[in-house]
C-alpha cells in the first residue's frame, strides 16, 4: 500500500529525477515519484542521438544512458518510484489525486509537490495550416517515439516544417532509416536549432533548409500526397503567387513546445507569459509548497540545465518541509 510521501514529485523525467535525489541528500527520507509512462526519463528516453550530459557528466551520452546514470543513482538512494500512474488532478490544499495501474485510485497529502511534467508539442490544429487531414501528418516527438521506441517507419519521402532541434534531429533520424527527406522548412528567417544540430543533421546528410518558408497547404485524402510550400513577406504571411508543391508522403511539424502546465493551473498555480509555470527564485509556484522545475517551467535546450534546475527545486522543497512552513 502507498503511504502519503513528505514530498511528491510529479513527473520522472530528468526534471523529476533530479529532484528527487536533491530533495533526499538535503534530508528528506519520504519521496514518491508518480510517473505516467510504463518507464523513468521522459523524452531521454526516444534521444537516441548523442549530445547529453556534457556539463553534468563531462561526456558525451544519449538520453537513454544520461536517464540511466539518474535512474541507478535513484536505485542506490531507494528513491520510490510509481509507474504507469498519471496525475489526475491537484487541489489547492496539495492534495493529489492519481491513478495507478498495481496500486489502483491514489489519493495522497504530501507536504510538498515539485511539478516535473516537462512539455508537449504543438500541433496541426494549433498552427491551422490549410487543406485536408489525412494520415501521415506528425509531429516531430511522435515520429520520434515510433521510429526509436516502438519500431515503426514514420513515413518515405518527407517534409519537415520547423527548424527546431526536435526537426533537425528527426530530419537525420529519418534519413538513416531510409527516408528521403526532402527539405526542412523554416517560418522564419533563421533556424531556432543549435548550430552543431543544423550542421550535423543537415548538412552532412545535403537536406535543404528552405528559410522563410512555410507549408501552404496540405494535400491528399487517406494519406498526404504532397504540400504546397510558399515564402512568406514580412509579416510571415504566405505569398502564393511565388508557392510550389512538393510530393511527399509524411508532414512532419515540429513547430514549438508548451508546458504541460494544465495540471496545476486548474489548482491555482499563476503561469508566465511565456506560457510555463510561474515561479519565485526559490521555484515555488503561486501556491505555497508547490515547486517547478525543468520544461514545465521553460522549455530548455539542454538536459544538463533542467537537472541543474530540478536539484535546486528539490533543494527548496525540502527547505520548505524542514522548515514546517
Ligand atoms: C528531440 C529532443 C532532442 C533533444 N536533444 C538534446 C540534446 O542533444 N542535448 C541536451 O542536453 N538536451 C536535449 N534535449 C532537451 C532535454 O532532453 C529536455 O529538455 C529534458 O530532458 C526535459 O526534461 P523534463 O524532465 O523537464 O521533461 P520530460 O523529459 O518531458 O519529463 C516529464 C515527465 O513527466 C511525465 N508526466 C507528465 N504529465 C504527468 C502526469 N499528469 N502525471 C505523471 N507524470 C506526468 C511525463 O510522462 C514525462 O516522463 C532534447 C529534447 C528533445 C525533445
Amino acid at each position: 500500500m502507498v503511504k502519503n510521501p513528505e514530498l511528491l514529485i510529479v513527473g520522472g523525467g530528468s526534471a523529476g529525477m533530479a529532484a528527487a535525489l536533491s530533495a533526499r541528500k538535503s534530508g528528506i527520507q519520504d519521496i514518491l515519484i508518480l510517473e505516467t509512462d510504463p518507464y523513468l526519463g521522459g523524452v531521454l528516453r526516444q534521444c537516441i542521438h548523442t549530445g547529453f550530459g556534457l556539463q553534468t557528466f563531462g561526456e558525451d551520452l544519449t538520453g537513454p544512458e544520461y536517464a540511466g546514470r539518474y535512474q541507478d543513482m535513484m536505485e542506490e538512494e531507494k528513491i520510490p518510484y510509481l509507474l504507469n500512474t498519471p496525475v489526475l488532478e491537484i487541489l489547492p490544499d496539495l492534495t493529489v489525486l492519481a491513478i495507478s495501474r498495481t496500486e489502483g485510485y491514489l489519493e495522497l497529502h504530501p507536504k510538498a509537490i515539485v511539478a516535473a511534467t516537462g512539455c508537449r508539442e504543438r500541433s496541426a490544429g494549433t498552427i491551422a495550416i490549410p487543406g485536408t487531414r489525412p494520415a501521415g501528418v506528425l509531429t516531430a516527438g511522435t515520429a520520434q517515439r515510433y521510429i526509436n521506441i516502438e519500431g515503426y517507419h514514420a513515413g518515405r519521402e518527407v517534409v519537415i516544417l520547423g527548424s527546431g532541434d526536435i526537426g533537425l534531429i528527426m530530419a537525420r533520424r529519418l534519413t538513416l532509416e531510409g527516408a528521403h527527406v526532402k527539405c526542412v522548412a523554416e517560418l522564419m528567417p533563421k533556424s531556432g536549432g543549435l548550430t552543431r544540430n543544423i550542421v550535423q543533421c543537415l548538412e552532412d546528410f545535403d537536406i535543404p533548409l528552405l528559410l522563410s518558408t512555410t507549408v501552404a497547404e496540405i494535400h491528399g485524402k487517406e494519406r498526404v500526397t504532397g504540400v504546397t510550400l510558399a515564402p512568406v513577406d514580412e509579416n510571415l504571411k504566405p505569398i502564393l503567387e511565388k508557392s510550389w508543391y512538393v510530393a511527399c508522403d509524411t508532414l512532419l511539424l515540429s513547430v514549438g513546445l508548451v508546458p504541460e502546465t494544465e495540471l496545476f493551473s486548474a489548482a491555482g498555480a499563476e503561469i508566465e507569459r511565456g506560457n510555463g509555470l510561474k515561479v519565485d527564485e526559490k521555484l515555488m509556484t503561486s501556491i505555497p509548497g508547490l515547486f517547478g522545475c525543468g520544461n514545465v517551467v521553460k522549455v530548455h535546450d539542454l538536459v544538463d540545465r533542467v537537472s541543474r534546475q530540478g536539484e535546486l527545486a528539490g533543494r527548496y522543497a525540502a527547505e520548505y518541509i524542514l522548515g514546517g512552513k
